[in-house]
């Protein structure tokens, strides 16, 4: 059985012609840079995300980097950031020169949370960057609350959370990247809205930001020759932008089907000693962009050494936490001893996960995973 982390053969092949049409009419069209179909993408998501103005651009690292470049921010200024997350907050934070501040996160939803964040600000906090880790939403409102008392931006990394959605306590119902300032993500292909190459957004609420967040992404300018900001040059390509305007179509169809994979895996891993599954709040939707298991009593290699002897790809999203990173260990600082972090690194094993998954090959891995624990 051959058995892959994400299906991107086995996902283009259910939309094959639809993509070739497209891509090989805008190859036609030969409005590569900036072209009708990158607008047209723009407000199809902007209507999917309930009228968020969205900025497209050429990968998730460069929507963190542009949106803290929007914030006036200074050098020296401190962002806060999880310490179990992927590299790209950490990095841009150290890129513009601000400082890192690094805070531990919940052991359950793997995200950071306002009890985290809290004793981590001073009167040099200026941002905090919630990511939703795994493609679940970080319990924001708490975060919102604890930034509009502290005065703070808030940018949300949702990479790895398109589609995902919070509950507020009124009831009210917001996507994972248009609660705070500004959110960003990414169209990395194996990412739950990925294109054919690099891609990536940043979405606001606010017109203005929106607007300096464009001038940015395009050299800081006004209008053609006038800079009113020192930018940067990040585009999406026009045929990326062909390409997630029909997975765009898919995207909710795909989370169900992931979500329909993330059920599946619960009811058969189900009360195995020593196994941990995912965590689900009562409070965020779920889109499963990692099936993340805690594997406990030091067994975590052992058991993906024993999927990988049968052919099951298996993943440790993130096996050295960014504090422990050399870039990273002589700048900025760490709050506390980010030993939930240390325990999440030793213990997380992400399993396969994408649109593609049946049955047969869910029970073969699951039946697998049973095999180690009864050994
Ligand atoms: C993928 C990812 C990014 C970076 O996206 P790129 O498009 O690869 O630059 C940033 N943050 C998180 C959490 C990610 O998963």
């Amino acid at each position: 059985m051959n058995i892959e982390m994400v299906d991107l053969k086995g996902q283009y092949a259910q939309i094959q012609q639809e993509i070739d049409e497209a891509v090989i009419s805008t190859i036609r069209e030969a409005q590569f840079i900036n072209g009708f179909q990158v607008s047209a993408f723009a407000d199809e998501l902007s209507c999917y995300l309930d009228g968020a103005h969205v900025i497209p651009c050429a990968n998730g690292t460069d929507a963190l980097q542009i949106a803290l470049m929007s914030l006036d921010l200074r050098p020296g200024d401190e962002v806060i950031v999880p310490s179990f997350t992927y590299v790209a907050s950490a990095e841009v934070i150290g890129l513009l020169q601000l400082k890192h501040v690094m805070v531990d996160v919940d052991p359950n939803s793997f995200n950071l949370t306002a009890d985290t964040i809290r004793p981590a600000i001073t009167s040099k906090t200026k941002a905090i960057i919630p990511v939703h880790l795994f493609g679940q939403c970080a319990d924001m409102e708490p975060i919102l609350d604890l930034a509009k008392e502290k005065g703070l931006y808030v940018i949300e990394d949702a990479a790895q959370a398109i589609g995902a959605s919070y509950t507020f306590k009124d009831g009210t119902k917001k996507k994972a990247g248009t609660m705070g300032h500004i959110g960003c993500t990414s169209f990395f292909p194996s990412k739950n809205l990925g294109c054919y190459g690099d891609g990536g957004a940043m979405y606001t609420m606010d017109p203005e930001l929106a607007n300096r967040l464009r001038m940015i992404a395009n050299h800081g300018q006004v209008k053609k020759y006038v800079h009113k900001y020192i930018g940067v040059n990040s585009r999406l390509d026009t045929i990326q932008a062909a390409i997630l305007r029909i997975k765009l179509r898919h995207l909710d169809t795909y989370s169900t089907s992931r979500n329909a994979s993330a059920d599946k895996y619960d009811s058969l891993l189900n009360g195995i000693k020593g196994l941990v599954l995912p965590m689900r709040q009562s409070n965020s939707s779920h889109v499963f962009h990692q099936y993340t298991l805690k594997v406990t009593g030091d067994r975590r290699d052992a058991l993906k050494k024993h999927l990988e002897q049968a052919g099951i790809p298996a993943m440790i999203y993130y096996p050295i936490s960014l504090n422990e990173q050399e870039a990273y260990k002589a700048i900025g600082r760490v709050e506390g001893e980010l030993s939930i972090t240390q325990d999440l690194c030793a213990s997380v094993l992400s399993i396969p996960m994408h649109t593609e998954l049946d049955d047969e090959q869910i029970k073969f891995i699951t039946d697998t995973i049973l095999a180690f624990f009864k050994s």
